[in-house]
């Protein structure tokens, strides 16, 4: 398999890896069957981590990782200490975020609309810094762009008003969102350099997209993993 992007970053235990997949892998729940079983396969062949997913919920609660085989949990970020297992945050228009710390703990984050208005970038990151992280540093995956992502307009006041960067407008002039700024912002704002990725999933036909697809849509990931 290939990503979409990888990258590789030394720390004081090892080096950490930040990928983020493309269409030529569905790691999404409705992926048809087996399918999503040898996505996985291939992931774990790719990285030599143990893939561990959450059930995205559309919240700000963060999960810590200690054990790759337990259930996955409800939760929009997962954070670990370990070597060896890869953190999934999918998505398919919201933004996928990885945080690396030059101590080694890892996170991925599923930032959706509703994750950057209660700032479960924010919540990645707090709960990164109570397992020892410094020096944190992030990867923002290919999302929706604000230009495509139209929403109502109290919707769209209802997120800008928690994340005034996500304010936007459509290319045909409605309102829109840009979760991508808000979640720049986020990190900025918490002084955390940002690599982007870039890609609008809406666009790119590489890309999985809900809105675009509908909800047959498939997931991409980013993908986070420490190797001692
Ligand atoms: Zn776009």
């Amino acid at each position: 398999m290939t990503f979409r992007f990888h990258d590789t970053v030394p720390v004081d235990t090892g080096t950490v890896s930040v990928a983020f997949t493309d269409r030529s892998l569905d790691l999404g729940d409705l992926a048809p069957d087996g399918f999503r079983g040898a996505a996985l396969a291939a992931l774990a062949e790719a990285t030599g981590a143990t893939p561990y997913l959450m059930h995205q919920v559309h919240g700000s609660d963060i999960h810590v990782v200690d054990d790759p085989a337990e259930p996955r949990p409800d939760a929009d970020g997962l954070v670990t200490s370990r070597a060896g297992i890869a953190l999934l945050a999918r998505a398919a228009d919201c933004v996928p975020v990885l945080l690396v710390a030059r101590t080694g703990e890892i996170g991925a984050v599923h930032a959706g609309r509703e994750g950057v208005r209660r700032g479960v970038v924010s919540a990645a990151v707090e709960r990164l810094v109570t397992l020892g992280a410094t020096d944190l540093r992030a990867w923002v995956g290919p999302h929706i762009c604000g230009s495509c992502y139209e929403v109502p307009d109290r919707m769209r006041t209802d997120v800008a008003t928690a994340a005034p960067a996500t304010h936007a407008t459509t290319s045909w002039g409605t309102p829109g969102l840009d979760l991508g700024a808000g979640v720049v912002a986020e990190l900025g704002a918490a002084g955390i350099p940002v690599v982007e990725v870039g890609g609008c999933t809406r666009e790119d036909d590489t890309l999985h997209s809900h809105r675009r697809d509908g909800a047959a849509a498939g997931r991409l990931a980013g993908v986070v993993w420490r190797t001692p």
